[in-house]
C-alpha cells in the first residue's frame, strides 16, 4: 500500500484563498479590441451557407435575415471563419486597413 501520509485531509469551500470573478454579463466584455486582424466578407462570393456563423467561436457573426454579417464588438480575428468559408469569401486583412 502507499505511504498515507501523503494523503491531504479534504478542505471545505471555506478554506479556499479568495479569488476573482467575473460578475458581469459577457455582453459588457468587449472582446474585438484584442483583434489584430480582421474578416471581411466579400458578398460576390458568398453563398449564405452559414458555416462561419456555425463555427464562429465567440458567436460574432451574425444574420438579419438575408446575409451574414460579422460584430467586430466581439470578433477577436481568430480567422476560424475565414478557414470553414468553403468559396473564400472571407478575408483576413490587418485591423486598421
Ligand atoms: S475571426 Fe473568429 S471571432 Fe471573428 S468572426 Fe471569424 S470566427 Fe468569429
Ligand atoms: S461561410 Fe462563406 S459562403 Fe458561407 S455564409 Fe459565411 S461568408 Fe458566406
Amino acid at each position: 500500500m502507499g505511504d498515507k501520509s501523503s494523503v491531504k485531509e479534504p478542505r471545505g469551500w471555506k478554506s479556499l484563498p479568495l479569488g476573482a470573478l467575473p460578475y458581469r454579463l459577457s455582453l459588457d466584455y468587449k472582446t474585438g479590441d484584442w483583434r489584430a486582424l480582421k474578416p471581411v466578407i466579400d458578398y460576390g462570393k458568398c453563398v449564405n451557407c452559414m458555416l462561419c456563423w456555425l463555427y464562429c467561436p465567440d458567436s460574432a457573426i451574425l444574420w438579419d435575415g438575408k446575409k451574414v454579417f460579422m460584430n467586430y464588438d466581439y470578433c477577436k480575428g481568430c480567422g476560424i471563419c475565414s478557414d470553414v468559408c468553403p468559396t473564400k469569401a472571407i478575408k483576413m486583412v490587418p485591423e486598421g486597413e
